[in-house]
């Protein structure tokens, strides 16, 4: 339920919109493609980013057939001007909307959104649903606002209504710019930030408000399982700064929302399944990227759980995030 994917070419949004470092693609040999950020390499990526065919050859060898797809967070675009980080949503939208008419069992979509405007991101939403999308990717933190913001309280309702879940992935992470080297935006922001997202919906309200909304969060949930311990403790030592908005202890949210199981750590996963249970927690991979579970839920399969337990993770637990049928996906 967690995998990135990119439209083979796309416009070349600095030109056109004549500011900012929009993503675009280069593709400088055969099934390769620099990723550019304004005239800035970002990375370079093969062809299982954007070739649905690869893609699905690549998860058979792991006997996996369905994948949830959205785009790469770098593409969120959130500090674009609204009318045009709208208009580069919209085109990875229709990206992914005709992928999954044409391969309806092997894929399912998410949305992104113009996060920067919350009419047109419920407008997209409404658009994504209407499309057949079942539900969106956003970011963990929009332009620095923590989710708690009450001006996405809109939005939340608006994914109540629409029955659209979401999935919460770190992007621009905190303190990144003084933790360039060793890659630790990656390595120590990224799981900061995903808790960072679960807390600001929990101390905020937004879970208890909008209890319908099916949150997952990406890598596990980042550190918040781990770190709950403390988590909790500042809860109940200093409520007067934590528990202002919101006073139902964070643990009790356990199991209310999902996490995927990108850990590549069978003890930890272990850990997170004696909380979150078995139907709370979908197998999720980040592929194609390098930092993903890529021999995809292999060392689960190793895991001492019963095949009750591994269909869960491998396949109920996200149909139930997406409210989907399995029928919908047997040839
Ligand atoms: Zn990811």
């Amino acid at each position: 339920m967690h995998t990135h994917i990119i439209p083979e070419h796309l416009p070349e949004w600095t030109k056109k919109f004549g500011y900012g470092t929009f993503i675009h693609l280069e593709h400088h040999k055969t099934g390769f493609a620099h990723m550019m950020q304004g005239e800035k390499f970002f990375r370079e990526i093969a062809s299982n980013c954007w070739d649905p065919e690869v893609r699905i050859a690549e998860y058979a060898k792991f006997n996996t057939k369905v994948q949830v797809v959205c785009t790469i967070p770098v593409l969120f675009s959130y500090w674009a001007k609204p009318h045009d980080g709208a208009g580069v949503a919209r085109f990875l939208n229709d990206h992914i909307i005709d992928l999954v008419q044409k391969y309806p069992k092997n894929y399912i979509g998410l949305g992104t959104l113009p996060m920067q405007d919350i009419e047109l991101a419920i407008a997209e939403l409404e658009r994504c649903r209407k499309e057949g999308m079942r539900g969106i990717q956003i970011g963990s933190n929009i332009n620095g606002k923590n989710l708690s913001e009450t001006g996405f309280f809109p939005l939340w309702e608006a994914c109540e209504k629409l029955n659209m879940c979401v999935l919460v992935h770190p992007w621009e992470m905190m303190g990144q710019d003084d933790i360039k080297k060793y890659w630790l935006p990656w390595l120590v922001g990224m799981p900061a930030e995903t808790t960072r997202a679960i807390c600001s919906l929990i101390f905020g309200g937004v879970m208890e408000r909008f209890p319908k909304v099916r949150f997952n969060f990406a890598h596990a949930g980042g550190s918040f399982i781990p770190t709950l311990g403390r988590i909790e403790h500042g809860f109940n030592c200093r409520p007067d700064l934590v528990a202002i908005d919101n006073a139902i202890s964070p643990r009790s949210y356990l199991k209310h929302f999902w996490v995927d199981s990108a850990t590549h750590d069978p003890d930890l996963l272990q850990y997170i399944l004696r909380y979150q249970g078995t139907k709370r927690v979908s197998l999720g991979t980040d592929y194609p990227f390098p930092l993903g579970d890529l021999e995809i839920g292999r060392f689960i399969e190793k895991m001492n759980l019963n095949p009750e337990e591994i269909e869960d993770i491998f396949c109920n637990s996200a149909l139930e995030w997406l409210d989907m049928k399995k029928e919908d996906f047997l040839f």
